[in-house]
């Protein structure tokens, strides 16, 4: 009988008349300069300025019970559970204890008592990365990930803590009652797989359920709409793409082929006079299973020869650092093969909304998280045999990178042996154990990250997995780069689960999406078939080859428990690891100029006259901008010369984060006093004149921050180009 009660009031708990929704932004764009970029782990791949602003796209759902989830896509490399924990302490401290909590699980008492009932599951924040490679790094808590880096970059940590719950809390207090129309379609011609050798190896028969091939071409979109105003609020969506179109030689900032389709759409809906960053329409093109997903889709050839790379190693005569491919850019040019990527998902998103006529169930959210201990995980297979997880460890493979970014040093994909030079390195930091090397064969082990505790842990062992449910549409937070065919499988597990239960009411379809690199990052995750060839995906599968399998008996737990409406149980939480970070990246000290100059003057001025589409280049005396990230605000101007009510203003038409400018600082010469570091410099802001810029007077102004000789105070100031004219051509 209690019970049956109990089912009643669940029942009457879970039947919701209307959800509210709200969005955020805000700027976490971090260092611009001096600090290596995450992605291609290239130690020279340093930022020289700003092409892009980063920023975290937040979005807050509660249903009529009070519960609450926010997912946050972040212009950034990828998730860190790091960055988890100090915006959960942020929020905790705005928002009250509890509201948004991923780590608090070692607080939940297990009771219960339907007195706590919509508030037990604490676990409901999503920070998912959109892969771009050409952001600062730092953020990460793991050495493995701050090699490269020389060590953990409290700037970029901190931008990415104050952006992303800043995000959060714009959301959270823009909750209002809105309605979410769902789309999807297929986007072709916008990616390719880059190990397609890899994927050949999975099943003929699971291969030939997907026409659409060896790469994901659906694009899931949601458009929130305002009950108040009955506008579109917001847009989020998912599409399987790498953030690879910027090269590993580009040093400017930029949020590469998401962070243009997200800018070009805010534009679109807020409209081009409101500045970039600052509208009230958020639209996020977030990352999934993108592993194997590269946005170069003219694909590899051989830089020297022009000719094909050899197809199981990518290399180029035994070589892999000439076998690269391209975007569709003219000549492989970097920025425009963004653009394209990105226009293609923008064009597509656009036309999503406006086909939209199905709309998300309204509510009930929820969701399930729990910590899992990867590098332990008894797996029990169908047929009840038991396998494990590994220790993590990166196989030889991995140094070889990927044709989006070769590495160094000879290694090539596919190699499923070792070489007596190298294993002797491996040796010198770790020697794995005979147990080691069985577990994770055929994969050899280049770096035994398992075992390296100095200076800290080099591997995440503890990670989070978590389903986020709004309505119908279900997101599994995968804290790693899934494949193709491995987020195939991990969303078929949990759409038969689902499907098998009564959770959503028959005749509502029923939506399954992977947030890839979500709160954490533990690389990649192939399918036991791929892993066998030990590409670079698969030499990144750290936790060996039943990684999948694990994922997929965690991921399916988690949605039982939910269809069960019971807690989820979960293991330790991970370590908090801020007191050890090293830092080997200082501090700007101070900047110097030349004699008889100042900080903002002019060196090189603009011509009188520009026509549209050309581009307009002032040079000006500079100052270090890490001495202040300007955050929500801008280094550059674009100023338009008009007169209101008869006097002459200058309205500011662009900014940092617009396509159409360009932010370039560089070190300068050396002052004598400085015995060999360079203090003194310059920066080019530059201003690609758009088709639809007005005709008539414009200037460009410079806005920095020096740090004194004396006291290292940050002082702020201005200059500004003389006028110029734009006409028409
Ligand atoms: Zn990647």
């Amino acid at each position: 009988m209690f019970f049956a009660c109990l089912f009643v009031v669940l029942g009457v708990l879970q039947a919701v008349a209307s959800m509210n929704v709200g969005v955020g932004i805000y700027d976490m764009t971090g260092p611009s300069v001096e600090i290596n970029f995450m992605g291609y782990a290239v130690p020279g791949q340093r930022g020289t300025g700003i092409h892009q602003r980063l920023r975290a796209r937040a979005y807050a759902f509660q249903d009529d019970n009070g519960k609450r989830v926010a997912f946050v896509s972040v212009d950034g490399g990828m998730g860190s559970d790091l960055v988890v924990m100090k915006v959960v302490d942020k929020l905790n401290q705005a928002l009250g204890e509890g509201v948004y909590s991923a780590v608090s699980s070692k607080n939940i008492t297990i009771s219960l008592s339907l007195a706590n009932y919509p508030f037990f599951y604490q676990d409901n924040i999503a920070i998912s990365g959109t892969h771009t490679h050409s952001g600062p790094a730092g953020f990460l808590q793991y050495v493995l990930f701050q090699v490269t880096s020389f060590g953990f970059v409290q700037e970029t940590f901190d931008a990415w803590v104050t952006g992303i719950s800043n995000a959060i809390i714009r959301a959270h207090n823009n909750l209002q009652p809105a309605k979410t129309l769902v789309n999807q379609g297929m986007l072709y011609e916008s990616n390719i797989n880059r190990s397609p050798t890899s994927y050949l190896l999975n099943p003929e028969s699971e291969r030939a359920q997907y026409p659409e091939g060896d790469t994901d071409k659906n694009m899931l979109l949601l458009n929130f709409i305002s009950q108040k105003t009955g506008k579109t609020m917001g847009v989020l969506n998912w599409f399987a793409v790498h953030g690879t179109s910027m090269n590993n030689t580009n040093t400017l900032t930029s949020g590469d082929n998401r962070g243009y389709a997200s800018y070009s759409l805010e534009r679109e809906i807020n409209g081009a006079e409101v500045a970039t960053g600052k509208g009230s329409f958020v639209a996020a093109f977030a990352s999934t299973n993108l592993g194997d997903v590269s946005p170069n889709t003219m694909g590899a050839k051989c830089i020297d020869t022009g000719l094909p790379c050899d197809g199981t190693h990518s290399s180029c005569n035994g070589r892999c650092e000439k076998c690269i491919a391209f975007g569709p850019g003219t000549n492989g040019d970097m920025f425009e093969s963004t653009q394209i990527i990105g226009d293609k998902q923008f064009q597509f998103a656009k036309k999503l909304m406006s086909e939209a006529t199905d709309s998300l169930m309204d509510g009930p959210v929820d969701f399930r998280h729990s910590f899992i201990d990867m590098s332990s995980l008894n797996v029990t297979r169908t047929d009840g045999s038991t396998v494990f997880t590994c220790k993590p460890a990166m196989g030889y493979s991995f140094a070889a990178g990927t044709t989006d970014g070769p590495g160094m040093f000879g290694f090539t994909q596919g190699t499923t042996s070792g070489n007596p030079f190298w294993d002797k390195v491996r040796d010198f930091l770790s020697v794995p154990t005979e147990e080691e090397i069985a577990c994770q064969a055929p994969k050899p082990i280049l770096i035994n990250t398992a075992d390296i505790n100095v200076p800290y842990e080099w591997d995440p062992r503890i990670v989070p997995v978590q389903i986020l449910r709004v309505g119908n549409l279900f997101i599994l937070s995968a804290p790693s780069e899934f494949t193709t065919m491995a987020g195939r499988r991990l969303r078929n597990a949990i759409r038969s689960i689902l499907e098998d239960s009564t959770l959503v009411p028959a005749g509502q379809k029923i939506y399954v999406t992977i947030a890839g690199l979500t709160n954490t990052y533990s690389s990649y995750v192939t399918t036991y078939e791929e892993y066998q060839a030990q590409r670079y995906e698969a030499a990144s599968t750290i936790f060996g080859p039943h990684t999948l399998e694990g994922y997929i008996q965690e991921f399916s737990r988690l949605a039982r428990d939910m269809v069960a409406g019971r807690p989820s149980t979960t293991g330790p939480s991970p370590p908090d690891l801020s007191d050890k970070q090293l830092q080997l990246i200082n501090e700007p000290k101070y900047d110097r100029l030349p004699e008889g100059k100042n900080f903002g003057d002019v060196l090189v001025d603009a011509k009188p006259t520009y026509f549209l589409g050309e581009t307009v280049a002032v040079t000006f005396q500079a100052a270090n901008p890490r001495n202040n990230q300007r955050t929500e605000d801008t280094f550059l101007t674009v100023e338009y010369k008009t007169t209101i009510a008869g006097k002459t203003v200058y309205k500011t038409v662009a900014n940092d984060g617009d396509w159409s400018t360009k932010f370039h600082w560089i070190v300068g010469s050396e002052h004598p006093l400085d015995f060999g570091v360079k203090r003194e410099s310059t920066a080019v802001l530059s201003w690609t004149v758009p088709s639809d810029a007005l005709e008539g007077n414009y200037r460009i102004c410079y806005h920095g921050d020096h740090k004194t000789v004396k006291g290292g105070k940050i002082v702020p100031f201005s200059g500004c180009s003389s006028d110029f004219l734009v006409n028409a051509p």
